[in-house]
């Protein structure tokens, strides 16, 4: 019998990478599709069909998901803190990505469809205080999530809702929660607290420079979830048969940034005169993912602690920047 095409929307960015590896492993034949030239896929598996198409296009989506069995729509043009505050149009215009997605995993009759959606979705009310109470999936309404691409995230999210509601589309969705790990950008704007964190502790100790730049005052507090375990939680939202719903994917573990930059230094072996940028993007003051859902319907919960999943991320950002390799865009 031929094996199951999986295709991975947005495969040459962080987690699609690694998403893809994963589905060769576990067997399927797999295509991954994004924007990017080539040359700037974060991983480029060879035993995969690659493609450079934009997902914006209703035509391009046909192109990607001829013959899919299952379609993992991950492709969104997005970033940390720094890139969502300032390209709000741009986040949004995601949302022709997701949509022509599902009207042709509609067409052909996918058996699975998944949709990474963002814990960005959460009403920004519930995440004013450093001392959070952790969201639970229905603190995303009444809505008033982040401006821009949380609106999308949430639109879209209602979007894949209705069409396997009218449509018979197997859409599943996950609110993933900060995610980390190596083979990811840790330069350029786009980057994330964990990759960015690493990089400047680094940059430090090289240069003898012992000073750290930190975005806002650092008590803001977060979770932080390492890739493989996102991995392993996208894999049993998409085969559940019964979490139709957008259901959180995260790590409880809750830090503040400078706990984060305490492990880093840690981690480095060294210690750094913290400078505090008040007027940077920094994001909501307090979020944690509640897994109470999670934990009852799927028995997932995160396994890989921040220490770790740290020690590895900045092992691989450190080994980048001191062979000379330009962090991918
Ligand atoms: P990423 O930026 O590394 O990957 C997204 C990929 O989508 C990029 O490679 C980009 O080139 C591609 N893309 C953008 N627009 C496209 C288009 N029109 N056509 C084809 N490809 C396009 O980001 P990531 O961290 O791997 O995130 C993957 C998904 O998970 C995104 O939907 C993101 O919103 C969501 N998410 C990520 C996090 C996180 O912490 N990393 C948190 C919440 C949600």
């Amino acid at each position: 019998m031929e094996r199951e095409l999986a295709v991975v929307g947005g495969g040459g960015g962080f987690i699609g990478g690694f998403l893809a590896r994963n589905l060769l492993e576990q067997g399927y034949r797999v295509r991954s599709v994004d924007i990017k030239p080539l040359d700037e896929w974060y991983q480029v598996h060879p035993d995969a069909e690659n493609l450079s198409l934009d997902l914006k296009s209703l035509d391009n989506c046909r192109r990607a998901y001829e013959g899919a069995d299952r379609i993992y729509q991950l492709a969104a043009d997005m970033g940390g803190m720094g890139f969502i505050e300032n390209n709000k149009c741009l986040c949004m215009l995601s949302v022709l990505t997701t949509t022509h997605s599902l009207m042709v995993a509609q067409e052909i009759g996918v058996k699975r469809f998944f949709y990474s959606s963002s814990a960005c979705v959460y009403n920004a009310d519930k995440q004013k205080s450093e001392d959070v109470v952790p969201l639970k999936e229905a603190d995303a309404y009444p809505a008033m999530p982040e401006d821009g691409y949380g609106w999308e995230k949430l639109f879209t999210e209602r979007m894949c809702r209705h069409f396997r509601e009218d449509f018979n589309v197997p859409a599943r969705m996950a609110r993933f929660h900060n995610v980390y790990g190596p083979h990811g950008t840790y330069d350029g704007g786009r980057e994330k607290a964990p990759a960015a964190i690493c990089r400047k502790v680094i940059q430090a100790k090289l240069s003898g420079n012992h000073e750290i730049e930190i975005w806002g005052d650092g008590k803001q507090t977060r979770s932080f979830m390492y890739i493989d375990d996102c991995i392993k939680g996208v894999n049993m939202i998409t085969d559940s048969d019964d979490v139709l719903d957008a259901i959180n994917l995260g790590s409880d573990e809750l830090t503040t940034i400078n706990g984060l930059v305490d492990i880093v230094e840690d981690i480095a072996g060294i210690k750094l005169e913290r400078k505090y940028k008040l007027d940077a993007p920094k994001g909501v003051n307090g979020r944690n993912s509640d897994n109470t859902r999670i934990q009852a319907e799927l028995g997932w919960a995160p396994s890989i602690r921040l220490r770790d999943g740290m020690e590895r991320t900045y092992a691989w950002i450190y080994d980048q920047i001191t062979s000379g390799v330009p962090s991918p865009a």
